[in-house]
């Protein structure tokens, strides 16, 4: 039997709810399919940790989780620390160290769920956005704030190489290459940022023809919000850089019908360090602590973890019972407009895993 030693870390807020239900479920998946099973190692880090200890996690921290399989995580965020800190103390402390540079963010339209675009029931929307996770707009060096001059100058620094570029772009053609309609959109702002979005465009013509039997367009960000919410049957997989595609995602989420279903995974592709899944949204303190978080984003996301760790038959029997949950919208979070509750839609996944036959 293989067992699959993972990294959990909660975090902040509705992170820590929703691990919990991730746990659990993922721990009757493994039961019901006797050929693997998980062994969670639990890290408190995140901003309890840092009204303690002044980091969000230990100095060693990255040693401690470096030979793990996968890293399952919540969200970071709390009212009294700055939301800088939170984020680049520890979501991107794991990230960039473990080179972690596509994050993959599924979006669709599950059933009994309902999208605010009107003319969207379901299979018109069906996207993969691939996010550049490493560089960019997000690389955090050579920013700061120019004190004492006259007028005070803020700057921040994106930062594009040609090999982070094309890999991102490489890994992005592959997935749109492994899904039915083998179709990639290559977002950018080449018409403004007239430097690295040009090579974006450039590198993306090159790596195009590695795929010939992909077929894809570039897009300005601007219009692609607007394709987004007009067309989006005629997307599917989606390349952007760690800005744009931040933004474009939670539009995304929400075209989709909720923040608190969507999931995304920081994927190394070479496996030289593991890689890390989490639902999309942040930790939510407007509900935390009610019991009412919706824990399908993250539910979502372990398919994903299950589907990377090599277990394609438990991610899609996972996803089955979530679907069979989604449908019935008596099982619905209120962010879905419903009244269940984070403890009603975990049973509910549970029992359908274990009545799951196929
Ligand atoms: P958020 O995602 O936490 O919440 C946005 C809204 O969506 C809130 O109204 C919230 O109640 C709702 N929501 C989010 N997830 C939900 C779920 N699973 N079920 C039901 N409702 C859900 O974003 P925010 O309010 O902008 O940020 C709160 C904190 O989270 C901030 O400190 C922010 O920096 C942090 N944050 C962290 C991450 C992350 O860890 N990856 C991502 C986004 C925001
Ligand atoms: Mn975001």
């Amino acid at each position: 039997m293989s067992q699959y030693n993972i990294a959990a870390i909660p975090g902040d807020g509705i992170g820590k709810e929703v691990i919990a239900a991730g746990i659990e479920v993922l721990d009757v998946l493994a039961e019901r399919d006797g050929g693997f099973r998980f062994s969670f190692e639990h890290f408190d880090w995140g901003s309890d940790y840092y009204k303690k200890n002044g980091v969000m996690m230990p100095e060693d921290g990255l040693g401690k989780i470096k030979d793990k399989d996968a890293i399952f995580f919540g969200a970071v965020g709390a009212p009294d620390v700055p939301d800088h800190i939170t984020l680049w103390g520890l979501r991107l402390a794991i990230c960039q160290p473990f080179d972690q540079y596509a994050n993959v963010r599924p979006t669709r339209v599950l059933p009994g769920i309902t999208s605010p675009l009107r003319n969207v029931s379901g299979p018109e929307l069906d996207w993969v956005i691939v996010r550049e996770n490493s560089e960019g707009e997000y690389a955090g060096v050579g920013g700061r704030v120019h004190r004492g001059l006259p007028e005070e100058v803020a700057t921040d620094v994106s930062i594009m190489t040609r090999a982070g570029v094309a890999r991102v772009i490489r890994f992005a053609f592959k997935l749109a290459q492994s899904r039915p309609r083998k179709l990639l959109t290559v977002v950018t702002k080449s018409n403004a940022q007239r430097h690295a979005m040009v090579m974006w465009d450039e590198i993306a013509a090159e790596v195009a023809q590695e795929f010939p039997d992909v077929t894809w367009d570039k897009m300005l960000v601007d219009a692609m919000t607007m394709r987004m919410t007009m067309k989006p049957q005629t997307l599917d997989t989606i390349v952007a850089t760690n800005l744009h595609a931040d933004i474009l995602s939670d539009l995304a989420a929400a075209l989709a019908g909720s923040l608190g279903i969507a999931p995304t995974a920081n994927i190394n592709p070479e496996r030289t360090f593991p890689s890390m899944f989490e639902p999309i949204h942040g930790s939510a303190f407007d509900i935390t602590g009610k019991g009412i978080a919706n824990p399908v984003g993250t539910f979502w996301t372990a398919c994903q973890m299950l589907e990377h760790l090599g277990e394609p038959r438990a991610a899609a029997r996972l996803m089955r019972a979530v679907e069979r949950v989604t449908a019935d919208p008596s099982l619905h979070t209120p962010d879905l407009g419903g009244k269940a509750t984070t403890r009603q839609v975990t049973d509910a996944v549970i029992a359908a895993i274990q009545g799951d036959n196929e």
